[in-house]
């Protein structure tokens, strides 16, 4: 057992090495059943690890297997060396275009490939994603939140800044709240801030997501403006798929050359 990696909602994740040769290095995750009884997310927590053990893909936070004693469950999960993006963004204020291109790039394929297995993530976010040792996004902690409000800025500030029109008005919702949530994250990451973001608070907010109220700081280019635009659409068949973002100029013009 190694160093602390972070703190969870139920427990914190320990850097872990096996004891059998050859060592293998794995991030454990810690979570005490009395805290997941106690919020009534039991069934909630056992559908999330099924659907994750099952996913393969290099942009998706994988998880290889799990156990418990009588107090903690144990997830074994892919160590992501290059922890959290959130942090990097912090520290940077914005990304360069052309960094932000290729985060969208692999964020959209990773969604695009649990839309293709019937799995909404539903908190597209900079904290819920992951960086692994080069630098490649691992998208993490799935479809939890809509049960589990747990991330920082949920639980500290309860802001909206991700979440679609048709969410934040208490209608139906479907898979392309996920598209919708890729279009605020390609905007946060570019700017520095999200796209609906007020000072009045949550009504503001609100109210600028329930309009489509999108306005670009001087310095965007063009392309990056028009695969935002064509994500943030009202109406949810409007927005741009997953396969007509990867084949969008914008992140066209940064996929090949370093
Ligand atoms: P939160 O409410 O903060 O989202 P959570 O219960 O969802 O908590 P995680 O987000 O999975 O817990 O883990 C908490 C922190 O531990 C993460 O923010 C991250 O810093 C670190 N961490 C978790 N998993 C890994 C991993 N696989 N590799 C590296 N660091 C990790
Ligand atoms: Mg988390």
């Amino acid at each position: 057992m190694g160093r602390p990696l972070g703190k969870g909602q139920f427990g914190r994740v320990y850097l872990v090495r096996t004891k059998t040769r050859p060592a293998f290095i794995l991030a454990l995750k810690t979570i005490y059943k009395s805290e997941v009884i106690a919020a009534q997310l039991e069934a909630q927590v056992r559908r999330e690890i099924e659907i994750q053990s099952n996913l393969r893909h290099p942009n998706v936070l994988r998880l290889y297997g799990y156990f418990h004693d009588e107090k903690r469950l144990f997830l074994m999960l892919e160590y992501a060396a290059n922890g959290e993006l959130y942090r990097q963004l912090a520290k940077r204020g914005r990304f360069s275009e052309k960094r932000s291109s290729r985060y969208v790039a692999q964020v959209a394929d990773a969604l695009r490939y649990l839309h293709s297995k019937r799995i909404i993530h539903r908190d597209i976010k900079p904290e819920n994603l992951l960086l692994g040792l080069s630098g490649e996004i691992k998208l993490g902690d799935f479809g939890w939140s809509v049960h589990a409000p747990s991330n920082r800025r949920t639980t500290m500030c309860g802001t909206l800044d991700y979440l679609p029109p048709e969410m934040v008005e208490g209608r139906a919702h479907n898979n392309m709240v996920d598209n919708w949530a890729l279009g605020v994250l390609a905007y946060e990451f570019i700017c520095g801030f999200a796209p609906f973001e007020d000072k009045s608070g949550k009504g503001g907010t609100f109210m600028r997501i329930a309009r489509v109220d999108l306005r670009f700081p001087l310095g965007i280019s063009n392309e990056a403006k028009d695969l935002i635009s064509r994500l943030l659409r009202y109406a949810p068949h409007d927005r741009l798929s997953f396969d007509g973002v990867l084949a969008h100029p914008w992140i066209q013009c940064y996929a090949k050359a370093s």
